[in-house]
């Protein structure tokens, strides 16, 4: 198909060019000369420490100015002052004021950086795969049929977003960059492991690739070596921060003949798309990305955390989901924010995660209702909050295994003392006087 000349077009799009602020530009964004001045030294503080990258389609499509600084699309993009703790934020500051040099700001950045927890949940130690007695840096074995792949030319975004969780591998921190760069290793290691049958790829965000270099990963695939590879995934949030990626960039419809193929060959293809709020589904250009990616055959499947400022309250959530159903992407995961980064910022207690999740699932129909969660991606696995209730007299979490690094975890059901401001599963202690989660055993959580 010709999608260029798909008569079934709903929107007339102009071809953008990508414009791009990083940190040393924040002052040139001509949005933010209407803020007050110590507002925009704030940002620049925080920006210092944690990424900060925004492109001029989030800046004038998304963000609604007249509702800065509330406006959620603003909190995704633009840093906070509360991002960061107090001290933290005044000894950046006070260094700032100073005329400093940039070494001294790196020297100060990187030390802030280490109490943030820049690699949570121990993606580095425990889940990089071996082949042929190698590690290999770029893939990350956590649960049995899935392999995730991190494309060394992926490990960006077209904005980033002020709760990222991979933020470490976006502030220059080589240590912690996650790179295969070599299409030969991925096919090897797929080859070797049948027990696989997805593949995740991700990033950053794999969309920000060249066309070509993802053919170079994934047209493979579809020979009969890699038949066990039955889905693939590629996680992405460029429908949001880069719909014109799939609608008027100059190798949009080789990316959409790419996804066609896979679907030709008898794959699974879906696209991971991060979404956090209904005001990313809203533009012209955004809705027809979606349609698009969906003629090809691909399905759209939504996840997002849920983040305080942005997104926590029950009534934007089933917004989010009815409108994906409108449109036709299948809602997958509402995941807690995870424990790193500037959580402080965004985190939400589990108790009241649980109540946006019921407050906004019961509003849907049940289409909208195949997202799981409040989902923690902690160290043993993924763990969603499936409830609050009174057992013999005492108030618990139902908690469960939605993914377990022991896949006989899954799907069993345990029990945390209720405890109304935790924020992550480290927070809890096991119900009725037990020393431990079942789990312990095997894998101790503190
Ligand atoms: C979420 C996740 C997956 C995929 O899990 P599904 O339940 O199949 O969506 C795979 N690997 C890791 C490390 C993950 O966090
Ligand atoms: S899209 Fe994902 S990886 Fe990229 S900045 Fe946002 S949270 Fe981080």
């Amino acid at each position: 198909m010709e999608y260029a000349r798909d008569a079934r077009r709903l929107h007339a799009v102009e071809p953008r060019k990508f414009k791009v602020y990083t940190h040393h530009q924040l002052d040139q964004i001509p949005a933010l000369a209407g803020l007050p001045a110590e507002q925009r030294f704030e940002m620049q503080v925080v920006a210092n420490v944690l990424p900060f990258r925004v492109n001029e389609y989030v800046i004038e499509d998304l963000i609604d100015w007249d509702r800065v600084p509330d406006d959620p699309i603003f909190q995704l993009v633009f840093p906070q002052r509360d991002m960061l703790a107090p001290e933290s934020f005044s000894r950046m500051a006070d260094l700032l004021r100073g005329d400093p040099s940039r070494a001294e700001v790196r020297a100060l950045a990187t030390e802030l950086r280490g109490d943030l927890n820049p690699h949570p949940a121990g993606q580095m130690e425990l889940n990089v795969p071996r082949l042929d007695d190698e590690t290999v840096d770029g893939l990350q074995h956590k649960y049995r049929e899935t392999v995730l792949f991190f494309p060394s030319q992926g490990q960006v975004c077209h904005s980033y977003c002020t709760f990222c969780f991979r933020w470490a591998q976006f502030v220059g921190d080589k240590e912690l960059r996650f790179a295969l760069g070599e299409a030969d290793k991925l096919h090897r290691y797929l080859a070797a492991h049948p027990e696989l049958s997805d593949l995740l790829v991700t990033g950053g965000d794999p969309m920000v690739m060249k066309t070509h270099h993802l053919e170079g990963y994934l047209d493979a695939l579809t020979q009969p070596a890699y038949d066990h590879i039955q889905t693939i995934r590629i996680g992405t949030k460029a429908l949001t921060f880069w719909p014109y990626r799939f609608v008027s960039d100059a190798d949009a419809d080789d990316l959409l003949r790419l996804l066609e193929r896979l679907v030709r060959a008898g794959k699974h293809v879906a696209l991971m798309a991060h979404y956090n709020h209904w005001r990313e589904l809203e533009t012209p250009i955004a809705r027809e990305a979606i349609r698009r990616v969906r003629a090809t055959g691909a399905v759209v499947r939504a996840q997002g955390p849920l983040l305080r400022h942005i997104n926590d309250d029950a009534d934007t959530w089933a917004r989010l989901w009815e409108t994906q159903v409108r449109l036709g992407i299948v809602p997958y995961y509402m995941f807690v924010e995870r424990d790193t980064g500037a959580r402080r910022y965004f985190e939400v207690p589990l108790a009241r995660a649980w109540e946006i999740y019921r407050g906004a699932i019961k509003q849907v129909s049940g289409l909208g209702r195949t997202a799981r969660g409040p989902s923690m991606s902690a160290n043993p696995g993924k763990v969603e909050v499936q409830g609050v209730t009174e057992i013999g007299g005492e108030k618990v979490f139902v908690l469960r295994f939605i993914q377990g690094r022991n896949a006989d975890w899954v799907q069993r059901p345990f029990f945390a003392r209720y405890d109304e401001t935790a924020t992550w599963l480290n927070q809890l202690q096991p119900a009725f006087g037990e020393p431990k989660f079942f789990f312990e055993d095997e894998m101790p959580l503190r």
